[in-house]
């Protein structure tokens, strides 16, 4: 039987579906992203072609060696440009405003062949502390209410490892879904929703994939994707940016165990990424948000479905899903 899934922040339905059980195998094998043909040219992400970039915004030196670590950079193809002004206007009935933003381009790593499966923890912790140091840099711009942290693996233009840092003058949709339910929710309970999703969840363990001292990683109730899983803080926090020391390492070992258990359970799966966390600057800034991270893989997806109805299937229940990601040494 299919079951019609409420997810309790956004109350989208989700039809999560066993009637053709589609489990972990039968998205397997699919072709690893590293066997996909390589876009022509010189890689500009890679160490020595750093002038084929725009010039760096920040950088994180390697420890004890030569070079960069980490390097951040303006997109050469930005959705949002940090020039000009909002120029808000009518065209006819509809509403146009210039996309003033900035879309910067995280290289994760200076080998063109790395995963975050395969990267050690102490390098994803240098990943984190470039975004958290971007944010709070981008936050000193007035014009800017949202940051959008967002990686797709493999990368769609470039298969060097990297990342999207955006920052928009407006709040986007997903987030002003997720705040209204969350204030909806206060209003009700005056209680934090993820907060009680997370006891929830401690409590039934069967979709928990792990847990660390301040995270927990699982599959969602209503997951729309198969393989969806969430990663969130266990302590009420609205911005990822002014993570604690210890917080951003415990997170570096999440996202890492976490990744390891895709590379080696699903063979190397393509997946998306991205950061939920509260809106910056007032009266925008709620601290109401309890930031969180999102992943889904690039599988088993029904687009035309969802498309025509906003209803997602998925035909991997996400019991299913988290036991499986469980079954792993540690
Ligand atoms: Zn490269
Ligand atoms: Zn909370
Ligand atoms: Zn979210």
């Amino acid at each position: 039987m299919a079951q019609l899934r409420r997810d309790p922040i956004t109350r989208m339905w989700v039809v999560i579906t066993n009637d053709h059980p589609k489990g972990p195998s039968d998205y397997l094998p699919f072709k690893p992203p590293y066997q996909l043909p390589e876009p022509e040219g010189p890689c500009p992400f890679c160490p020595g072609n750093e002038a084929l970039t725009p010039p760096e915004i920040y950088s994180i030196m390697k420890e004890g060696e030569k070079g960069w670590g980490v390097r951040v950079i303006p997109n050469k193809y930005p959705f949002f440009r940090i020039e000009g002004e909002f120029d808000r206007r009518p065209e006819g009935m509809y509403d146009v405003m210039e996309a003033i933003g900035a879309h910067e381009i995280v290289v994760e790593a200076p080998e063109h062949q790395q995963t975050l499966a395969l990267m050690e923890s102490s390098k994803i912790r240098k990943i984190l502390q470039a975004y958290q140091e971007r944010l709070l840099d981008l936050e000193k711009d007035q014009r800017f209410k949202q940051f959008l942290i967002l990686k797709n693996y493999p990368g769609i233009f470039n298969r060097h490892p990297h990342s999207h840092i955006l920052a928009m003058p407006v709040v986007p949709r997903r987030i002003d879904e997720e705040i209204w339910g969350i204030l909806d929710y206060y209003q009700r309970k005056e209680r934090c929703i993820f907060c009680d999703i997370l006891k929830e969840e401690i409590l039934m363990k069967k979709r928990i994939i792990l847990e660390t001292v301040s995270f927990l990683v699982f599959a969602p109730f209503a997951s729309r994707y198969p393989f969806e899983t969430w990663i969130v803080p266990k302590r009420h926090r609205s911005d990822f940016h002014r993570l604690q020391e210890e917080e951003a390492e415990d997170l570096a070992l999440a996202i890492h165990s976490l990744f390891l258990r895709f590379y080696r359970l699903l063979s190397d799966p393509p997946y998306s990424l991205t950061f939920h966390t509260s809106p910056v600057q007032e009266p925008f800034h709620r601290s109401e948000f309890h930031w969180h991270i999102e992943i889904r893989l690039r599988i088993g997806l029904r687009e035309g479905f969802e498309w025509g109805t906003g209803f997602f299937v998925n035909q991997t229940p996400p019991e299913d899903a988290a036991a499986f990601l469980r079954e792993v040494e540690r």
